[in-house]
């Protein structure tokens, strides 16, 4: 007998883990198909920040903001365990590009998004600190801001999602790559294959959050859907030896694109990104020379006596609108598309940041609910504690 469940999820990113905990939660049954692993591929190579993205204002992009700031204290408060609260540094020099004053505007903003909660707040550093700043370049420092944000893991955030959603009975099978969906008057008849061989389900829905694959898995479904416009853009982090004790430092480099020097596992430092036009395979993205090169030039400029040990570097891909504007400046809203403007039955989770994970899927739950049969509401994702 073919398996029947009410949503059937591709792909066991942060988003697919979102997407089925939200749906087990509202009480519907869930299988996840993940062709490789939990958080094997965007969702363990991201920067692993859990913010509001103080860079976003300067692209107008004010209600990711807001939203972003709003999932971050959500964040904070069911996962204690692994979304830690951590501080931002932003060092202003004789020749960096934004002002000071641009910068406390852009502070002010920010706070002002965060409802101005305590922890919202801002503050510069007093000169008789610089010094203890983790060896930061004071040479022709006029002033340092700092606020606050937050860091997690991003691979152990979706494991834990994950284990909520089965908690709540999703099944997930892995490895099982998905293969084809077809069509029927109540929903659909999917194919995919695992180790064992070929198998079938059906659904009512259908969700497509396969990150990078996104159009890969599009063109598997029948019958057809458009395709997005997108584009896939590379962002490499290296990894260096050596702890930071005062939390991030948010640097500019030399094309004025802001990079990130973060703590990172206690004894360690991560500093990324970059963004490069990808077109291969998604499964091969791999940091190129100049990317690497281009992020240590970046952390040399800064803390110019530190050692430079690499230990690691990655690369990951973000899906972003097709667009010819620079891609540091285009929207990382989360696109939602669907087969059906007014009863969806399939849903296609495009973009958009691990922070926003919990709201995308609930937004997806929502777009999906009428074509599903009415199911009893187990818990809320507000108020479900996430473990480590
Ligand atoms: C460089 C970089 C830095 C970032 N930094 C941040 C940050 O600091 N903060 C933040 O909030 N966001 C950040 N983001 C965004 C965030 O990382 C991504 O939005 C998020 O991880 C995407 O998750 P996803 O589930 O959509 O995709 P993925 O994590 O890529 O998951 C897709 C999954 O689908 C599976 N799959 C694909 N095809 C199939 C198939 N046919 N069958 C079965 N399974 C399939 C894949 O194996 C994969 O596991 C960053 C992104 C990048 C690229």
């Amino acid at each position: 007998m073919t398996d029947r469940f009410d949503v059937v999820v591709i792909g066991a990113g942060i988003q697919g883990a979102g997407v089925a905990q939200a749906a087990a939660a509202a009480g519907y049954g869930v299988q996840v198909l993940e062709k490789t692993g939990i958080a094997a591929a965007t969702s363990c190579r991201s920067s692993k920040l859990i913010h509001g993205g103080l860079r976003y204002l300067e692209s107008g992009q004010y209600r990711l903001v807001q939203e972003s700031l709003r999932e971050r204290e959500i964040l904070l408060r069911i996962a204690p365990q692994l979304v830690k609260r951590v501080a931002f540094n932003i060092p202003v020099y004789k020749n960096t590009s934004r002002s000071a004053l641009k910068i406390r505007l852009g502070l002010t903003l920010y706070s002002l998004f965060g409802d101005f909660r305590r922890d919202s707040r801002f503050e510069t550093v007093p000169r008789a600190e610089w010094g203890t700043l983790d060896g930061l370049d004071t040479t022709g420092l006029k002033a340092v801001f700092r606020y606050y944000d937050a860091q997690t893991d991003d691979a152990r955030l979706t494991h834990a999602v994950m284990r909520s959603a089965q908690q709540f009975g999703a099944e997930l099978v892995c490895p099982a790559e998905f293969l084809a969906a077809e069509r029927h008057d109540t929903g659909w008849r999917v194919r995919y294959r695992t180790t064992q061989g070929e198998a079938e389900c059906e659904c009512h829905a259908l969700v497509n959050a396969s990150g990078p694959w996104v159009n890969h898995v599009l063109q598997r479904i029948v019958p057809a859907v458009p395709l997005p416009g997108i584009e896939l853009v590379q962002g490499s982090h290296v990894v260096v030896d050596g702890g930071l004790h005062h939390g991030v430092y948010y640097t500019e480099a030399e094309d004025k694109r802001a990079v990130f020097v973060m703590p990172w596992r206690g004894g360690l430092t991560l500093i990324g990104t970059t963004e490069t036009p990808y077109s291969g395979d998604p499964a091969l993205a791999t940091p190129r020379r100049e990317e690497i090169d281009y992020l240590l030039r970046t952390y040399r400029r800064y803390f110019p006596k530190r050692d430079v040990d690499v230990r690691d570097q990655f690369a990951g891909l973000r899906v972003l609108p097709k667009s010819p504007a620079s891609a540091f400046g285009r929207s990382r809203e989360t696109i939602y598309m669907t087969d059906d403007d007014r009863n969806p039955r399939l849903v296609s989770v495009v973009g958009g940041k691990l922070t926003g994970y919990r709201a995308a899927a609930e937004k997806v739950v929502a777009l999906l609910a009428p074509a599903l049969p009415e199911r009893t509401r187990r818990a809320d994702t507000q108020m479900l504690p996430l473990d480590q």
